[in-house]
């Protein structure tokens, strides 16, 4: 439903035909019957100053950010929260009522809390592969979760280093070659990079060393089962697919725009994959 008085919001990004957003948004405004929508806004880089300048002016409640925009936006903010500061990305912008742009970045709660379920009592040791934006959310996940080390493995070391940096002593790095030895007593591995993504190479990894405990989770979606967690599967592993750390990040979102905590509710899920058709 959508009146003249309805809530519009979307996902800036570019490309943004890929999102899944609109597909999940909008199932919760059906859903909750709300008057708003969801809209995707294809935004180039350098479009970017102009189109948060007239958004406000448009009425628009806020919107989320992909590729390439979740750092750029930040100077055109009035406010980040606390976890976008540390973070230094924001994925979520609500326009308050007196016009002030805020940033939120709510892809670290999103992965905490679709993982939380499986982790209960293995909190000692994570390996986090990857050190892009995505990683550096899921590290400060994992530190606010409590965990007690976080080695981080990157192919580009410098980056993985810089991050350890930001985030103090509790973070540490190893090379990337050195990625199948680093799971000797891993509680958590986490595939954090974009490998393993459809039209990407797998992530080449062995599993030998991990222990039976451990819970294997890769937050690439596209596919749902990708080669690591098919591999972690059939030998036996916990495994947690992408898809739920991106139906967890857009509940605070919802929340603010729209006014009611949504709930993952078990249609949510099939509904998303037949959105994009995710295997
Ligand atoms: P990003 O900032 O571009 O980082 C990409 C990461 O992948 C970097 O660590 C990069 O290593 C690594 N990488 C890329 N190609 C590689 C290769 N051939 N060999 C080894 N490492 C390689 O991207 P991001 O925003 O962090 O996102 C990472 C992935 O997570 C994407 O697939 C994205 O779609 C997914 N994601 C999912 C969710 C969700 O809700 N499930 C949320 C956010 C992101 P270098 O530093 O060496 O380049």
């Amino acid at each position: 439903m959508l009146s003249g008085k309805g809530k519009v919001a979307g996902v800036i990004g570019w490309p943004v035909s890929h999102s899944l957003s609109p597909a999940l948004h909008n199932f919760w405004l059906n859903y909750y019957n709300i008057d708003g929508v969801y809209i995707p806004m294809p935004v180039k880089p350098e479009e970017l100053p102009e189109v948060i300048k007239v958004l406000p002016k448009l009425g628009i409640r806020g919107f989320n950010l992909t590729l390439p925009h979740k750092e750029l936006v930040i100077p055109y903010l009035d406010f980040m929260d606390e976890d976008a500061k540390f973070i230094g990305a924001v994925n979520t912008v609500l326009i308050a009522n007196d016009g002030t742009i805020q940033g939120m970045n709510t892809d670290a709660y999103g992965f905490i809390r679709n993982i939380q379920p499986h982790i209960d009592g293995k909190k000692n040791k994570a390996v986090v592969l990857g050190a892009g934006g995505a990683a550096k959310a899921i590290c400060y996940g994992l530190i606010k979760e409590g965990f007690g080390e976080i080695l981080l493995l990157n192919r580009t070391q410098e980056k993985a280093e810089e991050m350890a940096a930001h985030f103090g002593g509790r973070v540490h790095v190893k090379s990337w070659d050195t990625r199948n030895r680093a799971l000797d007593w891993a509680d958590l591995l986490v595939n954090a990079t974009s490998l393993g993504m459809e039209s990407k190479e797998p992530l080449e990894i062995s599993l030998d060393m991990l222990p039976k405990h451990a819970v294997v989770t890769d937050i690439v979606y596209t596919p749902l089962q990708t080669p690591l967690l098919k591999d972690a599967k059939g030998r036996g592993y916990l495994v947690v697919d992408g898809l739920g750390m991106l139906m967890h990040q857009a509940v605070p979102a919802f929340r603010v725009w729209y006014g009611i905590k949504p709930e993952i509710l078990p249609e949510l899920r099939p509904h998303l994959i037949k959105a994009q058709g995710v295997k």
